[in-house]
């Protein structure tokens, strides 16, 4: 299984000026299946940039209607669906994503929702996803109808805490959780409304102790302060294995020893979709063709 950051920016000035990247991350080979979680502005391109395909991905997770959590979430709906021609894929995500909620969302249009199974959870509530038991966890946070995820696989669980105060019973619905991946905004003890600062995610995980603990989302201050280090003062104060992610930080992690993954800084692929190939249109009147007929993008190729 990998576990690949296409962002590890967080809130909305993060996102605006991409400090760090907003692609949410992605979640491979987990029983054989890809899932992609809060894919928020610059996902899709992202995902080709670190050599990965939209197309080859079996469900979305979305948490809460913030544009940095699910602004490239229909594009990728259509990568998953081959452009709306084929049913196929799981979307999950809050009440406000899904459906709306008060002055929330929807995130996702309703002919973006005709292709694929759609499912809206409320925190407590479980759905099943392939061969996932996906579990929705609470969250304090401006989308009042925001959650987090828990994904448990043949009892191995993965959980992300999404954008979230803490509080005290967080951590009940994050027990057993083998990584824990949180939102963590801000160093310190500088806590912000409706987020984690480091040292409310020390706090959690020595109720959780998962084996890995990941922090991401990083805000302004955090990046400013040296996210590394302070991943390894976590780690050193609760003697779990805590990293700060990177964008394109791909972890390969083994089943039986979470704690140990095997990290990989993925390059910037030099992916022929880029216009900064100078090889573009020699490639592209080589190959266009024939990946489209491959992948069975044909509608843009026949004839009118
Ligand atoms: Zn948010």
């Amino acid at each position: 299984m990998k576990l690949v950051f296409l962002g590890t920016g967080g809130g909305r000035f993060s996102a605006i000026n991409q400090r760090r990247m907003t692609g949410g991350f992605r979640i491979e080979n987990l029983g054989g299946k890809n899932y992609h979680v809060d894919p928020g502005p610059g996902a899709l391109v992202r995902t080709y940039q670190f050599g990965l395909d939209p197309r080859n991905i079996d469900g979305i997770f979305i948490s809460h209607a913030h544009t940095d959590h699910y602004n490239d979430c229909e594009i990728l709906i259509e990568a998953m669906t081959k452009g709306m021609t084929k049913f196929y894929g799981h979307i999950i995500g809050s009440k406000s994503v899904i459906e709306g909620y008060e002055k929330w969302g929807p995130a996702i249009s309703k002919y973006h929702k005709t292709k694929s199974k759609v499912v809206s959870l409320k925190d407590g509530e479980t759905a099943v996803c392939n061969n996932c038991l996906v579990k929705a966890t609470p969250t304090v946070h401006g989308d009042p109808a925001g959650i987090g995820f828990q994904l448990d696989y043949k009892g191995f669980k993965i959980s992300y805490t999404s954008d979230t105060s803490y509080f005290k019973k967080l951590a009940d619905y994050h027990k057993g959780a083998d990584i824990l991946i949180a939102s963590v905004l801000r160093p310190g003890v500088n806590s912000i409304r409706g987020h984690m600062s480091s040292n409310d995610f020390i706090k959690l995980i020595n109720e959780i102790k998962p084996k890995l603990a990941i922090m991401t989302h990083l805000g302004l201050k955090m990046i400013s302060k040296n996210p590394i280090s302070e991943a390894k003062r976590i780690t050193k104060i609760t003697n779990v294995k805590t990293l700060a992610a990177y964008d394109g930080m791909s972890l390969d992690i083994n089943y039986n020893n979470p704690a140990k993954p095997r990290m990989v800084s993925l390059k910037d692929v030099d992916a022929p979709y880029h216009g900064s190939n100078r090889d573009l249109s020699k490639f592209e009147r080589k190959n266009t063709r024939k990946l489209a007929i491959k992948n069975g993008e044909i509608d843009e190729l026949k004839l009118n």
